[in-house]
């Protein structure tokens, strides 16, 4: 259940196929499987994670149908990476500007959260254009306790 996000998973996949299909693209069984996945899962699910859960519904799964399946997802904006996580994530917002975006990850609890602050952006822009830097995508990664941790540790 991604009850995290409050939304429900049937609506989730009626919405990313309404964008995919809006990008010219389609949404099949392989790659509706797999955002299921990622949308069910209680927190950020590694490729191979992923794999297995999907070997329990399609045998012949290999790496290489997981990453592809994975890059489209990602140029559909319909899952985010976490890079120092190397694990993915459901989107919460599939029109927003994924070059642009802050993810907050919690130590304790492995959840991450999806935010999108443009002052964070500008600030980083700003910082960069400083040292004569042209900045380009501008994701964040923060590390730290969530909400939900940090009021239960009292
Ligand atoms: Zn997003
Ligand atoms: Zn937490």
């Amino acid at each position: 259940m991604s009850k995290k996000r409050g939304r429900p998973l049937t609506e989730a996949l009626t919405e990313a196929e309404r964008v995919c299909l809006s990008n010219g693209a389609q949404l099949t069984e392989l790659r509706r499987t797999v955002l299921q996945l990622i949308l069910e899962a209680p927190g950020p699910l590694t490729a191979y994670q992923l794999l297995d859960q999907l070997k329990e519904i399609r045998k012949s799964a290999v790496p290489p149908t997981v990453y592809r399946t994975l890059e489209f997802l990602m140029e559909n904006r319909l899952v985010h990476k976490i890079e120092q996580l190397n694990a993915f994530i459901p989107c919460s917002d599939a029109h927003h500007d994924h070059h642009d975006v802050q993810f907050l990850i919690c130590e304790k609890c492995g959840t991450v959260a999806e935010i999108e602050d443009h002052a964070i952006v500008r600030a980083l822009a700003k910082a960069a254009e400083k040292q004569g830097f042209h900045p380009g995508k501008a994701v964040v990664e923060l590390d730290g306790i969530c909400a939900a941790c940090s009021t239960s540790a009292h």
